[in-house]
């Protein structure tokens, strides 16, 4: 049986730098959920036949990382239409062995609700936008505003809004390091592997 990992939380919580780790500490595949809703906002057009036709060369543009990038994401991911389209390659990529980590803003509500672990990421909106915008070279007072408003749209949609599962285990990274962070996710991991 393969171990599937959620790992939902806001922008810039950290939760892709603590998908990435545990994933190369267990071996299992890695998907960035964000990077499928990013690539359909930057393809331009109708948004649901962008979905429906997402190819592994639109996931692999280099412009998918901007604020920009990420603010039209958001305003897809509020298209039910799109979403549906997405959710089959999600749940299939959920179930490779020996096991998936998947991040994003539901995937243990609506992708995977029966994985194995669910970590619900998230940090205060300064520390947040003060990472991303070190990440980005960009200006932290945008960022913040930038973030803000993703946040607020994520968690106001009514398909797939971004809270955390009922079983979610919640990790504030606010006063955090990465490697502490990333420890105490593979100690939630290893507690439900024996
Ligand atoms: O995680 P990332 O910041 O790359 O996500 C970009 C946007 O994609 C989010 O703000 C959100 O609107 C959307 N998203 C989503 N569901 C996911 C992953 C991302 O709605 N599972």
């Amino acid at each position: 049986m393969p171990f599937t990992i959620a790992i939902d939380g806001p922008a810039a919580s950290g939760k892709g730098t603590i998908a990435r780790a545990i994933s190369r500490r267990f071996g299992f595949h890695h998907l960035d959920t964000g990077l499928l809703y990013r690539a359909v906002g930057a393809k331009g057009g109708d948004p649901i036949l962008a979905a429906e036709g997402l190819s592994a060369e639109d996931l692999a543009r280099s412009d998918l990382r901007t604020n920009e990038a990420g603010q039209a994401a958001s305003r897809v991911a509020a298209i039910p239409e799109v979403r549906a389209a997405l959710i089959e390659f999600q749940r299939r990529f959920a179930v490779l062995e020996p096991g998936a980590v998947l991040d994003g803003r539901d995937i243990g509500t609506v992708i995977c609700p029966e994985a194995e672990l669910k970590l619900y990421v998230i940090a205060s909106d300064e520390v947040r936008a003060g990472r991303r915008a070190t990440e980005l070279g960009a200006d932290p007072a945008e960022t913040l505003a930038a973030l803000r408003e993703r946040d607020a749209r994520d968690s106001a949609r009514a398909t797939a809004p971004l809270r955390p599962a009922d079983d979610a285990v919640i990790l504030d990274t606010t006063d955090m390091s990465i490697t502490e962070a990333v420890s105490r996710a593979i100690v939630e991991v290893q507690t439900r592997r024996r």
